[in-house]
C-alpha cells in the first residue's frame, strides 16, 4: 500500500513537471511567431518630474496580446526568450519601436521626452550591440540623448570591468545609462561611483510604505543623498500611494513613477496623457493634496 502511494506521489511530481514543461515549450513555440504576428506590443509609463510637476520620460514595457492566453506581462515570457536567444530580435524590436515612437511624439511638439528601454542581459553581451545602437539611433533619427537604457545590477556583476568598458562606449554614443531595481541586487554603494550611470531607480520595496515604514525612509533617504552628490538622477519607481509620493517630494527625489500617476498604458492612451500633461502638478508637497 505504502509502496503504491508512493508511486502516486511520484506520478503526479513527473506529471506536473511535464505539463509545466509543455506549457513553456508551447509558449516558446509561440512566441517564435509574435514578432512576426504583431503579437508584442509596447505600453508606456511616464515618469513625472517632481520639480515641474509634469511627464518628463516615459518607460516602454512590453506586453504579449497573445491570441489564446490573452494578455501576458513581460516577466512571464522574457526570461524564455532569453533562454532561448529570441530575446535578440524581440529587444531590438522594442528599442526601434521605443525610439521611433519616442521622435514621432518629439515631432509632434513634446520633444523633452526622453523614453528608457530595459535590456535583458543577453541583449547587453551582445558584441554587436553598439552596432545596433547606432543603427537604431540613426534610423529613428531620435537624438540619442533622449534614449536610456535600464540595466539591473545582476546583469553588470560577472565582469565588471568589461561592463564599464561597454557602457563607456554605449555613452559614447550619447545615450544614458539607468540602473534598474537599485536595492534588490548585490548593492554595494561603492558600486554606483564604479558605473558610469546617469540616473538610479529606487526600487518599489523601499518606496512601500515608505510613509509608515521608518526603515524604508532612512534606506531612500540615503539612495537620494548619495546619488545626488554622484551628480547622478533618481527615479523612484512603483508609487501607489499620495503620502508615498509626498515622502519622496520632501527628500528631493527627481522623478516619480507608479500607478499613483498613471499606470503603463498603450500607445495611443499615453499620447493623449501627453496633450493634457498639466495634469500633473506637484510642483510642492503641499500641492500634492490638491492633485
Ligand atoms: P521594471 O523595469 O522594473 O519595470 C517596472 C515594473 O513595475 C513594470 O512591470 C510596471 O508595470 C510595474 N509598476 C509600475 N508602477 C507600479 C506600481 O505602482 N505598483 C506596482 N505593483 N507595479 C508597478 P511590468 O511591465 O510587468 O514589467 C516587469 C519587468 O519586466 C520590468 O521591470 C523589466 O525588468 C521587464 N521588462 C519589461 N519590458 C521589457 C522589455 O522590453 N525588455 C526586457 N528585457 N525586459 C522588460
Ligand atoms: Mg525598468
Ligand atoms: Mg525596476
Ligand atoms: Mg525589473
Amino acid at each position: 500500500q505504502q509502496g503504491g502511494n508512493k508511486y502516486k506521489l511520484h506520478t503526479l511530481s513527473l506529471d506536473m513537471i511535464v505539463s509545466d514543461n509543455s506549457n513553456n515549450i508551447s509558449l516558446e513555440t509561440d512566441l517564435h511567431y509574435a514578432l512576426k504576428r504583431q503579437e508584442l506590443e509596447l505600453y508606456y509609463q511616464p515618469k513625472i518630474s517632481l520639480k515641474t510637476g509634469k511627464i518628463a520620460g516615459v518607460e516602454a514595457l512590453i506586453r504579449w496580446n497573445h491570441p489564446k492566453l490573452g494578455l501576458i506581462a513581460p516577466n512571464k515570457f522574457i526570461s524564455i526568450a532569453e533562454a532561448s536567444s529570441l530575446i535578440e530580435p524581440l529587444g531590438e524590436w522594442v528599442l526601434e519601436t521605443a525610439c521611433k515612437q519616442t521622435k514621432i511624439w518629439h515631432q509632434a511638439g513634446f520633444n523633452f521626452l526622453s523614453v528608457a528601454v530595459n535590456l535583458s542581459g543577453r541583449q547587453f553581451k551582445q558584441l554587436d550591440l553598439f552596432h545596433r545602437l547606432t543603427k537604431i539611433i540613426f534610423d529613428s533619427t531620435l537624438e540619442p540623448e533622449f534614449l536610456e537604457l535600464e540595466l539591473t545590477e545582476q546583469i553588470l556583476v560577472d565582469n565588471v570591468k568589461r561592463n564599464i568598458q561597454r557602457l563607456n562606449f554605449i555613452k559614447k554614443l550619447g545615450i544614458k545609462i539607468s540602473l534598474d531595481d537599485f536595492g534588490t541586487g548585490y548593492s554595494s554603494l561603492g558600486y554606483l561611483q564604479q558605473f558610469p550611470f546617469d540616473i538610479i531607480k529606487i526600487n518599489q520595496c523601499f518606496v512601500e510604505n515608505i510613509d509608515r515604514n521608518s526603515k524604508n525612509a532612512i534606506i531612500a533617504k540615503s539612495i537620494i543623498e548619495m546619488a545626488h552628490q554622484l551628480e547622478l538622477k533618481v527615479v523612484a519607481e512603483g508609487i501607489e500611494t499620495e503620502a508615498e509620493l509626498e515622502f519622496l517630494a520632501k527628500d528631493q527625489c527627481d522623478e516619480v513613477q507608479g500607478n499613483l500617476l498613471s499606470r503603463p498604458l498603450p500607445v495611443k492612451e499615453f499620447s493623449k496623457l501627453l496633450l493634457k500633461n498639466q495634469d500633473f502638478t506637484i510642483v510642492n508637497p503641499e500641492s500634492i493634496a490638491a492633485y
